[in-house]
């Protein structure tokens, strides 16, 4: 009996400890290996670590134009994805972001709580509005220029400890720490400043036809990108096509090999095992051996999560998972929200 009772008291504090994090997914293109060796395998380790929130940041991806339909599908098929690759709902909360309106509502707050000064010096928008104008400023969308604050209502809305963010993301986390420290200022406290938590192993998967640059879904080239969607054919072929060198000799050596060390790199964080270990596995072997057992590993990887993804896709599953997830999420942010504008003074007749 007092065993049942500890064992009831343990996981309750367990849960209690459980420091909460939270990340969005912006659902543009398909999931590259990059992607997934890079971000997605850390969430799935953060979900048994942490209270992880994941949210599909659709109101993120209008922020550039987007065809409605290729929107709706992408957004199923990266939630699918995401639950294919080990994301578990049953531990964590995935919700749609245009599900929980108070995204958008403190959105709007936060904007009026920033300075324009600060948001121009965004480098993202520098890069994104680049490619969206045509030298002015007339065609630049509005809100690839207020996104980060739609960003900073994204975390600071759950009161975080901490948020996973890619070297890229960085400074838009730092933005909304200096928002939330500005208001705690302001208005008396009311958020909790979130901790960054770079990615676990700065892993950076490179382009396979140009292995001096990283791997992109958005590249012009299809053989220089494995996607988790690929058939066993294309990624069989993709590998059989990956750029080596002439010498004929597995090493891992990035400046002088960097094609052999990135599929180096890729086997070795697959399956786990060193680059030492990998060393002496391949010791007189060939290109064609490694390039063997890089397929070997992809398909080893991939295949089982393409059969989950296929299975997923159907029926209602995944609508019932967004529907339960959004509840779930609501209640925090609506009680934050409630919160922020009460400080405010903007409902003042409401607790
Ligand atoms: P993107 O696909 O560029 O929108 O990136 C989404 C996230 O995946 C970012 O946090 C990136 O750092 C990460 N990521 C993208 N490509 C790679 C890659 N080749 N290697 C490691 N991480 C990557």
């Amino acid at each position: 009996m007092f065993d049942i009772i500890d064992i009831v008291k343990k996981r309750r504090i367990n849960k209690m400890e459980k420091q909460r994090m939270v990340t969005g997914i912006t659902p543009s293109g398909s999931m590259s290996l990059g992607n997934y060796l890079g971000v997605v395998k850390n969430l799935v380790e953060y979900q048994n670590e942490y209270e992880l929130f994941v949210f599909v940041a659709n109101l993120h991806a209008i922020t550039i134009p987007q065809d409605s339909t290729s929107l709706k599908s992408k957004t199923k098929e990266m939630t699918a994805l995401y639950i294919a690759c080990g994301l578990d709902p049953e531990k964590m909360t995935l919700f749609l972001q245009s599900d929980v309106f108070e995204h958008a509502q403190l959105g709007w707050i936060l904007t009026t709580q920033s300075t324009m000064g600060e948001l121009s010096r965004m480098t993202q928008f520098k890069d994104k509005s680049s490619k969206q104008s045509e030298g002015d400023n007339i065609s630049i969308p509005t809100g690839l220029f207020t996104y980060p604050c739609l960003m900073a209502a994204d975390i600071l809305l759950y009161d975080p400890k901490f948020v996973p963010v890619g070297v890229d993301q960085k400074q838009h986390l730092e933005l909304s720490r200096d928002i939330a420290i500005r208001m705690n200022n302001k208005y008396d406290e009311m958020h909790v400043v979130p901790e960054p938590i770079l990615t676990k192993g700065n892993i950076k998967i490179m382009d396979l036809q140009d292995p001096t640059k990283k791997m992109s879904k958005s590249s012009d080239n299809p053989k220089a990108v494995i996607k988790m969607l690929d058939t066993p054919a294309e990624i069989t072929s993709k590998i059989k096509a990956a750029v080596t060198d002439s010498e004929n000799l597995i090493k891992y050596d990035p400046i002088n090999k960097p094609g052999v060390s990135n599929l180096m790199n890729i086997y070795s964080i697959i399956k786990n095992v060193s680059i030492d270990d990998c060393h002496k596995m391949w010791e007189g072997k060939n290109y064609k051996d490694l390039k063997d057992d890089v397929t070997q590993a992809l398909l080893e990887l991939i295949i089982p999560i393409q059969e989950k993804y296929s299975e997923i896709i159907k029926g209602d599953y995944l609508k019932e998972v967004l529907e339960k997830g959004a509840l779930k999420a609501k209640k925090i942010a609506h009680k934050k929200l409630n919160k922020v504008q009460n400080k405010l003074g903007i409902n003042w007749y409401r607790k």
